[in-house]
């Protein structure tokens, strides 16, 4: 059985690979360790292993876990990042507890999440999620309308647009999967453009890592090949 450090150095090791083959640095690329559904034990050998910024999906869940570490001593270096689809009922507890909400997809939430956002916490980073190539999900908004939602989430005082976030849909054409990872980085470099604060293409997870480093990503979502695969039967 390999170990999660060994599993965090193989996808360190392609992520350096692919940056090199693509002209980039690999210290552009940040990697997110996705672990949604998997235990503290396992989040602590990563964190041994060097690991520092975390992706969760389930609201309760993710503050269980940040409220763990930071009763650590290795807590207090985290960056927790909710991943997930936010319900409005929940956003209070992202804004409580999370360094970044990688999902904002639309004005109602980042509202909420600005007014919610304790004075004494750094600003809450934000992404706004985009529906890139999938019609049927009902998470994201579309490119077209990410400008307004953009200059509307600016100008809100605790919240810090830090760029875009997708999840595309599997594609089997390559040649699409491009195009498809293309158009989110054209939207970035514009949105970088206007907001030069902006950094953060998120985007890429264990099945299109590659493509995503290629396409101009800087934050690869990771779970399955960090921590293996998710099982969500009952227990
Ligand atoms: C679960 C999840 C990931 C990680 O996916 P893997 O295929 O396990 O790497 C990344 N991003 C989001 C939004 C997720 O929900």
């Amino acid at each position: 059985m390999r170990t999660i450090q060994q599993n965090l150095q193989d996808v360190r090791n392609r992520i350096a690979t692919m940056s090199q083959y693509c002209a980039r640095v690999p210290e552009e690329v940040t990697l997110l360790a996705v672990s949604k559904t998997k235990p503290v034990a396992m989040i602590a050998e990563a964190i041994a292993a060097g690991q520092r910024a975390f992706g969760e999906n389930y609201v309760q869940e993710g503050v269980d876990k940040i409220q763990h570490f930071a009763a650590l001593p290795e807590g207090t270096a985290l960056e927790w990042h909710f991943i997930g689809p936010l319900q409005s009922n929940k956003s209070r507890l992202v804004a409580e507890n999370f360094a970044w909400c990688q999902t904002v997809d639309r004005l109602r939430i980042a509202e909420r999440l600005n007014d919610q956002r304790p004075s004494t916490m750094a600003l809450l980073n934000v992404l706004i999620q985009i529906n890139i190539s999938d019609e049927q999900s009902k998470s994201g908004i579309v490119l077209d309308a990410m400008p307004a939602l953009a200059e509307a989430i600016v100008a809100l005082p605790n919240l810090m647009l830090r760029g875009l976030m997708a999840i595309p849909s599997p594609e089997v054409v390559y040649p699409r999967k491009l195009a498809v990872l293309g158009q989110m980085n054209d939207a970035f470099l514009a949105l970088r453009q206007r907001y030069p604060r902006v950094d953060t293409l998120s985007m890429g997870m264990t099945d299109d890592m590659e493509a995503a480093i290629a396409a101009g990503s800087t934050m690869v979502r990771i779970g399955t090949a960090i921590f293996g695969h998710r099982d969500y039967s009952p227990a």
